[in-house]
């Protein structure tokens, strides 16, 4: 046990302090007016690719910290600076993890970069699972992905929902349909490269917080990718579609419930991996508004004293911060878990979300109470923060679905 630690080494630090120099400095003085836009801040997005913040190497060096926290503790601090714009400079890295958990080294080399783009040209990128008929229940999926073998392409139709980044990205990272007698397992992973003819955005939302990230639909009309851009490539797909099909005749086919046996699926294998980093973000989130609410409790003066002397403020402002430490804790120990390659045999990775997630939501409602009136007004950032927080419960996973997980996962049971 000599090894534990709860401290970062200092090079974690100056990681840490560099992030939240930028958090502080170029996103918060930015983050009411794109929010207010309801666009992609490009220019804030550009900023953080100068100083290296948006890039892949950055995302690999932390991605690599081999105590797992590099990734939440970056998170953190960006979310800390704001939600909005925080999503924006790291939505790109949803997908490149679609490519990175899927592809080939060659298929890495090839689109992760141009995910990215360059200083003078940055780019974005999206992963594109969700549908109108299909959010918590994947299975339900309809997008279709036919191979035409005269041509060697791909032939992807459907319509996609809910993308972080949809349209306006430069490599769209798509989940369809194969086979669609195999259910979530008759799924694979597709690289849709810039300016592919079928590909267009459909409805852009109009949303309640973190709007400073671009969300809209994505329309797939007979658009052709090559035989290349199938992640993986076509080999294992049919390795993987025959192994499935194999088990559904023997009957040891039925996919497992999320969380439950030894054949996980990979892409919920995936999922349950990143969301102590989602998890990080909600905890950026509690901790900058529980600080906008310590600092005005200590100055606000109401009945000629200072509101935090009253208990009923005290006790609050104590609760929120242990609530937000014990977040913390949650999420530093689901990544340390992956870091280590432990597998997460109490679905420790939808604890760090679940909880993050409804902590972030609950603190910077408190935060908004013990500010009064201003804490409803546009004036004071903690409104703000809490239209923000309201998504930690529903994308990466409902609140709902982690506890289905979670439940599923410690009873062994087909819980629905
Ligand atoms: C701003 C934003 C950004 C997003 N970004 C992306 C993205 O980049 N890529 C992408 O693919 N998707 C993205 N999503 C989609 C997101 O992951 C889904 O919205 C989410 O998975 C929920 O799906 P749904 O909205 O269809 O809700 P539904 O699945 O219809 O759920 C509706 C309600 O029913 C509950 N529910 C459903 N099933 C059960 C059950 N079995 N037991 C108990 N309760 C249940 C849910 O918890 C929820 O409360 C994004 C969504 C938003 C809003």
């Amino acid at each position: 046990m000599g090894d534990f630690t709860l401290e970062l080494n200092d090079d974690q630090k100056s990681v840490r302090d560099w992030i939240h120099g930028f958090a502080a400095d170029v996103m918060r003085p930015a983050a009411a007016e794109w929010d207010e836009r309801e666009e992609t801040p490009w220019p804030v997005i550009q900023e953080a690719a100068k100083i290296g913040l948006y890039s892949l190497d950055f995302y690999a060096q932390q991605f690599f910290d081999p105590t797992g926290l590099g990734i939440p503790m970056a998170m953190e601090e960006l979310f800390w600076g704001d939600a909005g714009i925080g999503l924006s400079i790291v939505g790109t890295g949803l997908a490149a993890v679609g490519v990175l958990a899927n592809g080939t080294e060659e298929q890495i080399g090839t689109w992760v970069p141009q995910m990215y783009g360059d200083v003078n040209d940055v780019k974005v990128a999206a992963f594109c699972s969700s549908e109108p008929d299909a959010g918590s229940d994947v299975s339900a999926m309809r997008t279709r992905a036919v191979y035409d073998e005269a041509k060697d392409e791909w032939v992807l139709n459907g319509t996609k929902t809910w993308a972080t980044n949809g349209g306006i990205a430069a490599v769209h990272v798509v989940v369809a349909v194969v086979d669609p007698e195999l259910g979530s397992r008759g799924h694979a992973s597709f690289i849709v490269p810039p300016n592919t003819p079928g590909l267009s955005q459909g409805q852009k939302f109009k949303k309640h917080g973190i709007r400073a990230s671009h969300t809209a639909e994505v329309v797939l009309e007979d658009c052709r990718v090559p035989g290349e851009c199938l992640l993986g490539g076509k080999e294992k797909l049919d390795d993987r579609l025959a192994r499935a099909r194999e088990r559904a005749k023997t009957g040891l086919g039925v996919p497992p419930a999320e969380g439950r046996g030894s054949v996980k699926n990979a892409a919920m294998a995936t999922f349950e991996a990143s969301r102590p980093a989602v998890g990080a973000q909600a905890v950026g989130i509690a901790r900058a508004a529980y600080e906008v609410a310590l600092d005005y409790a200590k100055t606000r003066v109401q009945f000629g004293r200072p509101i935090i002397d009253n208990q009923g403020i005290a006790f609050q402002l104590a609760d929120m911060r242990t609530q937000i430490d014990a977040a913390r804790l949650l999420v530093w120990r689901a990544s340390w878990m992956a870091a280590a390659g432990r597998p997460f045999t109490s679905a420790e990775g939808s604890m760090s979300k679940l909880y993050a997630g409804e902590t972030a939501k609950t603190v910077t409602a408190q935060a908004m109470q013990i500010l009064g009136g201003n804490g409803y007004t546009r004036e004071y950032p903690v409104e703000r923060m809490h239209r923000d927080a309201a998504i930690y419960t529903i994308f990466e996973g409902t609140s709902e679905i982690q506890r289905l997980v979670i439940a599923r996962t410690l009873s062994g049971m087909p819980i629905r």
